[in-house]
Formats: C-alpha cells, sequence, structure tokens
C-alpha cells in the first residue's frame, strides 16, 4: 500500500518559500551586476567539462536547496549573458526580467496548452496575446496564430499551411510523391536557413527552392521573380509560395512587402512573410512605409524572443485566415467546431500546429507586452534603432573602421588598419577581420557577430537589448579599434 507518500521530490511549504527567496535574490543580484561582469568567459568545452564531472546519473538523491544554490554559482559564472548591455550578436535580446517569473509561474501552475479543457485561462491567454501581436505589428485582428519555440517552428508552421491551401488537394492524403508537378517556393537569396529545412521536412526537397537574387539594396529582385515564377509555370511547375523578409537576418534590409503581396496575387501563390526579427518595428510610426504590404500576407513569422525581449524560446506564426491552420492540423476535419457543454466555440491549440502537448509560453510574452504597452515599445525599439545608427556614424567617422551597412537595429562595419600597404588588400581585410570578430567574442568585453556583404568579412552588431546605453556604444568602437590593431600588428608580421 503507498499512503502518506514520504517522497523525495515534494517540496513542503516552508522549504519552498526557503528555497525559492534565496533563488530571487540570487537572480536579482545577478540581473543588478550583469553589466560589470565579461559577457562571456570564453571557455573551452573541455574545462566545461571538468566543473561536471564524469559521475553516473546519481543513485540517492540530494537536497533541493543545496542543488539550486550550487546551480545558480554555476549558471552565473559560466554563462555567455546575452542580457549584458554589450552583447550584440546574432539575434537574441535581452530577456525580460518580468519574463522570468512568468515562467516560473507558468511552470508552477503547469497548463497543458494543447487543449482548452486542460488550458482554460491559459488558452484565453494565448489567443489574447495572439491578437495583441497581430495589432502590434499593425495587421487586422482577426489574424490567428499560435506561439511556437522560435522563428524557425513559427516559419515551418506557416511552410505547412502554403503547402496545404496551395498544393493538389489530396497532398494530405497522398503525400508529396503523388504531385507529378515540382512543388516550387520563392525566396530572396538572403532567405534565413530555415526555408532549407522546412523543405526538407515537407517532402519538397531543397531543389524547389528558388533563390531569387537581390538589388543593389539587398531586396528580393522583383523582376527577376516574376520571370522565374513565370518560367516555372510554363515548365510545368507548380508555385506554391512567395516569401517576403522583413528584416534579414544579415543586414535587417525589408523586401519590399507591398510588391510582393501583389505579385503574390496576380500568380494566386500564398504570401509568406519572415519577421522573425524585423516585424516588430513595424510599431513605429515613421516606419509604416517599410513595412506596407504586411496586411496582405497570408501568413508572417516573427519571434517575440527577438524583438520583443522575451526570454527564449517565443516565436509566432499569425495568419490571415486560421481556418488554413485548422485544415493542415487538425486531423478530424469533421470536429471544426468543438464545443464546450455550454455550446461555445472552444480553441484546442493542437489543432493549430505541430505540438500536441503544449507549455504555456504565452504567459511570459502576454505579461511583458503588459508591463511595456504600445507606448513603451515604441520608445524601447525605437532606441534600439538610434543606438545603432550612432553606432555606424562613429564608424563612418573613424579612420580605421569603415562602415557598411545599417537597417532596422543591425550596423556592419569592419576595421580596416591605417597602413597604406593594406588598406586595400582585401584578403588581408577578410582575413583581419575574421581574426578580429574570434578575439572579440572569446574576449568577453563585447560580442558582436559576423556578415558577409559583398564579399567582405564585416563584423555585425544587432542591438536588441534594452540595456544598452550610447556610452557602451563609444566604449565598443574604441574596443574594436585597440583589438584591430593589436590583431593588425599580429597579423601583418607573419
Ligand atoms: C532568427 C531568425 C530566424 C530563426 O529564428 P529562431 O528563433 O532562431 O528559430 C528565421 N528567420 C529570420 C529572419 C530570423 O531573424
Amino acid at each position: 500500500m503507498v499512503k502518506n507518500r514520504d517522497n523525495s521530490i515534494e517540496i513542503n511549504k516552508n522549504d519552498f518559500k526557503k528555497i525559492g527567496y534565496e533563488l530571487i535574490d540570487s537572480i536579482a543580484d545577478f540581473i543588478a551586476t550583469i553589466d560589470k561582469k565579461p559577457v562571456t568567459l570564453g571557455e573551452v568545452p573541455s574545462s566545461l567539462q571538468k566543473l561536471l564531472g564524469t559521475n553516473s546519473l546519481p543513485e540517492y538523491g540530494k537536497s533541493a536547496d543545496e542543488l539550486l544554490s550550487e546551480t545558480s554559482k554555476l549558471l552565473f559564472e559560466h554563462s555567455l549573458f546575452n542580457g549584458h548591455p554589450k552583447f550584440m550578436g546574432y539575434i537574441t535580446s535581452s530577456a525580460a526580467p518580468i519574463g522570468a517569473l512568468a515562467d516560473l509561474l507558468a511552470a508552477a501552475v503547469n497548463p497543458n496548452v494543447g487543449a482548452h479543457i486542460l488550458s482554460p485561462i491559459a488558452t484565453e491567454i494565448e489567443k489574447q496575446t495572439i491578437r495583441w501581436l497581430s495589432e502590434f505589428i499593425g495587421v487586422s485582428s482577426n489574424y490567428g496564430g499560435i506561439l511556437v519555440s522560435g522563428g524557425n517552428m513559427a516559419n515551418f508552421t506557416a511552410f505547412l499551411a502554403a503547402r496545404t491551401a496551395k498544393a493538389p488537394k489530396n497532398i494530405k492524403s497522398k503525400g508529396i510523391s503523388n504531385s507529378t508537378n515540382q512543388l516550387t517556393v520563392y525566396c530572396s537569396k538572403t532567405t534565413h536557413t530555415w526555408i532549407e529545412k522546412a523543405t526538407i521536412l515537407f517532402g519538397l526537397g531543397t531543389d524547389a527552392v528558388r533563390w531569387i537574387p537581390t538589388t543593389k539594396a539587398n531586396q528580393i529582385d522583383e523582376k527577376i521573380l516574376e520571370n522565374t515564377i513565370k518560367a516555372d509555370l510554363k515548365n510545368g511547375c507548380l508555385p506554391l509560395m512567395i516569401i517576403g523578409t522583413a528584416g534579414d537576418v544579415s543586414t535587417g534590409v525589408v523586401d519590399n512587402l507591398n510588391n510582393l503581396a501583389a505579385i503574390s496575387k496576380k500568380y494566386d501563390l500564398w504570401f509568406h512573410i519572415d519577421g522573425a526579427y524585423g516585424v516588430p518595428a513595424a510599431i513605429i510610426p515613421g516606419l509604416k512605409n517599410l513595412f506596407k504590404g504586411i496586411e496582405e500576407a497570408d501568413s508572417i513569422a516573427l519571434d517575440p524572443h527577438k524583438w520583443l525581449y522575451s526570454p527564449l524560446e517565443a516565436g509566432c506564426t499569425l495568419v490571415k485566415n486560421p481556418q488554413h491552420l485548422i485544415d493542415t492540423f487538425s486531423s478530424h476535419p469533421e470536429y471544426y467546431n468543438f464545443t464546450s457543454t455550454e455550446g461555445e466555440v472552444a480553441q484546442n491549440y493542437y489543432e493549430f500546429g505541430l505540438q500536441n502537448s503544449r507549455g504555456f509560453r504565452a504567459l511570459k510574452v502576454w505579461l511583458t507586452l503588459q508591463q511595456v504597452g504600445k507606448k513603451g515599445y515604441i520608445k524601447l525599439i525605437g532606441e534600439d534603432i538610434e543606438l545603432s545608427k550612432l553606432m555606424f556614424q562613429l564608424a563612418k567617422q573613424h579612420d580605421e573602421l569603415q562602415a557598411i551597412t545599417q537597417n532596422l537595429s543591425i550596423t556592419t562595419f569592419r576595421y580596416i588598419p591605417s597602413d597604406e600597404k593594406y588598406k586595400t588588400d582585401e584578403t588581408y581585410l577578410n582575413k583581419l577581420n575574421e581574426l578580429l570578430l574570434n578575439k572579440l567574442q572569446t574576449g568577453g568585453e563585447v560580442f558582436l557577430s559576423n556578415a558577409i556583404v559583398n564579399n567582405n568579412y564585416c563584423l555585425r552588431a544587432c542591438i536588441v537589448n534594452f540595456r544598452t546605453a550610447t556610452e557602451d556604444i563609444n566604449e565598443i568602437i574604441e574596443i574594436v579599434v585597440r583589438v584591430g590593431r593589436e590583431i593588425h600588428l599580429n597579423l601583418c608580421q607573419n
């Protein structure tokens, strides 16, 4: 008989409070001093493995108190801090502290947001979050959607909906091999790698991707796009969708969405926008023109864990007609309208996407949206852009730096030694900047990433960071020049 279970997993109320308060105290200290720490220690895997040791799975348990205090120390001392004011690599934001508390609360209640009956209030909160995200980026609040783990999943979810909508009707039962026409999709050559994974995952194969060249402005070349569609139609292909990018991952360029919407209409194609990074900037009144056409999209991917400052993981798929998600992901089409006992329609998120059991990731997004508000986001996103422009200006003014691109909150630039002999040696400059980036990434003073622009190896700073201030930008310029000189001195002597 199992009675009055004295188990090793439950934590009694007083212990929970004590351990919890201690954890919260140490997290509060961590956040308050994050700017004083190195961004990263750049430790090699083997030294980290030493910290963990090689013990087997523990035979017996250990106190939660001890585990959590040891583990906080481990994480606070050996992590890369993307919440540091000088972290601007790739596209990972500082995480809103309320998001950490939200995740704790969500895990404590632990609703399964796959079905309404298992997550009554959480499902409604996710629905409201989706509606607010639509309003945020300026599309109709009739868009429906779902929160997923990130941009890749958000794009996959939309991709499969597009396939269901535009491929032959029997594709769900017969599969892709039954189609004699090659299904094709169209995107600029700067599109993120998710597109290749999507065509592999959903059976089209990577040959289905028509990589369209870009113009001088780095936008998809619409003329070539249209000619490619026409040629494919002539050759018996079955074009499915056009993918526009709203903030490309390297340099932040936004395609002309309005024109892409028109081309999609003309050829009856699905119009998807990958706005994983950039689309939240549509909230800035002065940028409305840049995002014109967004309201025509059949689907949009965006990442709250990027420019909405949500902690990882939170991505989102928005679909103009959410019925397309149900058509794609519901395996019981006869039960389209789930009715609760009260005769109301209840939304079951397992029918909207790939996951079945789902966590409550909406909570952190929902709370941050309310904590910051529309005005607050306009200010934060606007300042990120302003700081990025400042960095571009400073690079432009500096004799040993070359400013390359500036779009949204991404600036690319490179170090150029003052030495005449090397100034125009592109091979040397590429090598120099690659070494410089490697040095910066492990040095801990600042974290940047790289971009290749017109065959030039550049440093790339993407500011999605509410902790970054003007001072940081000034200091980063100094750091880059100082380390750039060191690397050059070393390199030119070899
Ligand atoms: C970041 C990004 C992705 C991938 O998103 P994850 O959240 O990393 O999965 C896709 N497309 C664009 C444009 C991105 O910026």
